[in-house]
């Protein structure tokens, strides 16, 4: 059993959540120790996915749990490598939160259904067809591996609603920055 390491989170304006993640070549014990401290980080903040770059590392790598519910281990999904191969359906809108930036929430546009293939923590392939909750929680934390964000893809009238909460993100970047 590898050692969970622990992370803190990582928050907007931070540089590190607008790289492009690159990809894991080795599934080792340092891989599955990022999982398993991705997996606490995640439900100590109250969240249902994250991804790598939001604990300040540029890697391939989601995990999320759709009911949020640590004692819900059957839940568990562990992403790494993953791309999105289609993405189907109508579109739908949800208010989504980011543990990236916390208290803002903003009415998202993405397509209901999409098809993910990735690797687990092993390196075995894995294919998902989602629709759904689980579907929009692949989508937004597979944004994060590409540095898109929830500012990027929320609407003039929700950017300006939550103009403050992310000035306010910025200067506590700044000012803990020094
Ligand atoms: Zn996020």
């Amino acid at each position: 059993m590898a050692e969970s390491l622990e992370f803190d989170l990582t928050l907007y304006p931070s540089p590190v959540l607008r790289k492009v993640a690159s990809p894991i070549e080795a599934f080792d014990d340092e891989v599955k120790g990022i999982v398993a401290g991705m997996f606490e980080r995640m439900y100590e903040s109250s969240g249902v996915g994250l991804a790598a770059p939001q604990v300040g590392l540029k890697l391939r790598i989601l995990v999320y749990n759709e009911t949020g519910d640590p004692e819900q281990k059957d839940k568990e999904v562990v992403l790494i490598n993953p791309v999105i191969t289609s993405r189907t359906g109508d579109t739908t809108h949800y208010d989504e939160g980011c543990l990236s930036f916390p208290g803002i929430y903003a009415e998202i546009a993405r397509p209901d259904a999409c098809t993910v293939e990735a690797q687990d923590a092993d390196g075995q392939p894995v294919k998902l067809e989602l629709s759904g909750f689980e579907s929009r929680i692949v989508q937004h934390e597979h944004d994060h591996l590409e540095g898109i964000l929830l500012v990027d893809r929320m609407s003039a009238g929700d950017k300006l609603r939550n103009k403050g909460a992310l000035e306010e993100l910025v200067e506590r970047y700044k000012a803990e920055k020094g």
